[in-house]
């Protein structure tokens, strides 16, 4: 029990047990995500994703990955609204500054032209 020595090292392999954004893929253990439609009488098909490991052992109360399809696709579509407006955001950025490159890499040349005709 004793053996396990404090980690001096900064690098530790974050497994987060808490909630994921979006639709799970893995669960904190490694193992696959699988969908599964629930017959609990509260919740009666409603589809939720359950790790792989804990539906094989018909765990319960567990902190192994567990969420509704339908929350999940909520959260999915939100954090890809926020990801299309910030590359959104970028590609007008990145636009603006080639035009401005390229203008002035025009400008340049007309200069050069300019002064080879005087
Ligand atoms: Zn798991």
């Amino acid at each position: 029990m004793s053996n396990e020595s404090g980690n001096s090292s900064g690098t530790s392999v974050s497994r987060v047990r808490g909630r994921v954004v979006g639709v799970p893929k893995r669960c904190w253990c490694g193992e696959l995500v699988v969908s599964l439609m629930s017959k609990s009488a509260a919740n009666p098909y409603r589809r939720y994703y359950r790790c792989a490991f804990a539906v094989e052992r018909k765990l319960s109360n567990d902190n192994h990955t567990y969420k509704w399809v339908d929350e999940a696709l909520v959260d999915e579509i939100e954090a890809l609204t926020c990801r299309i407006s910030r590359l959104e955001h970028t590609i007008l950025a990145e636009s603006v500054e080639e035009k401005k490159k390229k203008l002035a890499e025009l400008e340049m040349k007309l200069e050069v032209e300019v002064f080879a005709r005087v």
